[in-house]
């Protein structure tokens, strides 16, 4: 069959919720995609901030490899060893004190919020408390995730939502203290906003937000879904500011394919929250999710991965500032690290659609930005190929 008659086969059996770029990925290699014609992709997307470590990495599939022969599920039930490793290490680069493995960046959140509003109620035994969370923001589609998500748009039509939520606007703090009062519970955050629009917090935002909390006994929540697992040159955005938060969210990269996320939280949260009977998933931290992670922060490590986003990322900003100089129609740039968005006065649907025909794979964050967020194992030639081409669409 043909690239095209699938792509119609899919049309018939996938519910329709994407508009999807007309094109059946096949394989990948290091930081390339094929199609099933053959056709060769760089790749600027990674599946959207998640294949960290790019394709067919021998040691991370090995691993799978091995796991899969071993064991591939049990029942949270029981211990499994890839669990406790991974937990292990997921302390380590967060310096948190306590996981729970979920299935998905969404299915953090909701953990997350459920850990907020738990604290509170063991607090003053009282079921109204607030949570304030940001406009643009998006911490994922299920009913609690999409409570907190700040874009009304994506809301509306499944109203009404989980209530009790305040919106304020990122690194405005006035907003902040406006929606404060003695019921809030938590103000959650994406230390960088992705899909909103590669909005970075500021540093003095965040420590004015972490001392309100820490004032009132609010706890902070940062979602590091898409910003976290070396995104930002560290392994958790907010590790930059010499912040912590109460509650931290973490997914995407952090399997590099496998679907996993987690939520994790300090010591004293964990002691006044959730306990047994409280929250519960089937798979959340399977063996074989839970050798993922293993091997991708030993491989953060061993790859030094840190290091090439601090370079390749400082590279990729000067090459993204000399476009917004050189074309009118881009108004500025915008990120940190390998986490960056062109922003546009204008829909930017078109160029990347002629740069998918050209072989580079893009995605946008909204109707108007172009949105970078490669493997974070990309070099500075694939940056430049990357530019070549873009400026050929942009012309
Ligand atoms: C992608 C994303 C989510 C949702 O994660 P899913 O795995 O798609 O459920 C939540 N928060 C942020 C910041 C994200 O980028």
């Amino acid at each position: 069959m043909k690239m095209q008659e699938y792509i119609d086969e899919a049309e018939q059996a996938l519910l329709h919720t994407y508009n999807r770029y007309q094109v059946v990925l096949e394989k990948g290699d290091g930081v390339y995609l094929y199609d099933m014609d053959g056709k060769k992709y760089l790749d600027f997307v990674s599946g959207i901030a998640v294949f960290a470590l790019g394709y067919q990495n021998k040691e991370y599939n090995d691993a799978l490899k091995a796991q899969i022969d071993k064991i591939i599920h049990t029942s949270n039930y029981y211990y499994n060893l890839p669990a406790i490793e991974a937990a292990k290490k997921l302390k380590e680069i967060s310096g948190m004190d306590r996981v729970f493995f979920t299935n998905s960046g969404a299915e953090a959140i909701e953990g997350a919020i459920k850990a907020a509003r738990k604290y509170a109620y063991l607090k003053d035994g009282t079921t109204d408390h607030e949570i304030i969370a940001m406009n643009h923001s998006f911490h994922g589609r299920t009913m609690g995730a999409l409570s907190v998500t700040g874009n009304p748009h994506y809301r509306e039509a499944f109203e009404p939502m989980i209530g009790n939520i305040r919106f304020a606007d990122l690194n405005d703090f006035d907003s902040v203290l406006a929606n404060v009062n003695e019921k809030t519970c938590a103000i959650l955050l994406e230390t960088v906003q992705g899909e909103g629009g590669l909005y970075p917090a500021k540093e003095d935002f965040l420590k004015k937000v972490r001392k309100l909390c820490d004032e009132r006994d609010i706890l902070l929540i940062l979602d590091e879904i898409q910003c976290g697992m070396g995104r930002t040159g560290y392994m958790y955005a907010w590790q930059k500011f010499g912040i912590k938060p109460d509650i931290m969210t973490t997914a995407k990269a952090l399997g590099c394919g496998v679907p996993v996320g987690a939520f994790l939280m300090t010591e004293k949260v964990g002691q006044h929250s959730l306990t047994a009977g409280d929250h519960g998933t089937t798979y959340g931290g399977n063996p074989l999710a839970c050798a993922a992670i293993c091997k991708v922060i030993e491989l953060f490590e061993k790859e030094k991965v840190l290091d090439n986003v601090r370079e390749v990322g400082a590279y990729l900003e000067e090459q993204l500032d000399k476009l917004v100089t050189e074309y009118e129609f881009i108004k500025t740039r915008r990120g940190v690290g390998l986490m960056q968005g062109l922003v546009c006065n204008k829909p930017v649907g078109e160029i990347i659609n002629k740069a998918l025909e050209k072989g580079v794979i893009l995605i946008n964050a909204g109707p108007n930005i172009i949105r970078f967020v490669p493997a974070l194992v990309i070099t500075r030639e694939n940056v430049d190929e990357m530019i070549d081409i873009l400026k050929q669409c942009l012309n």
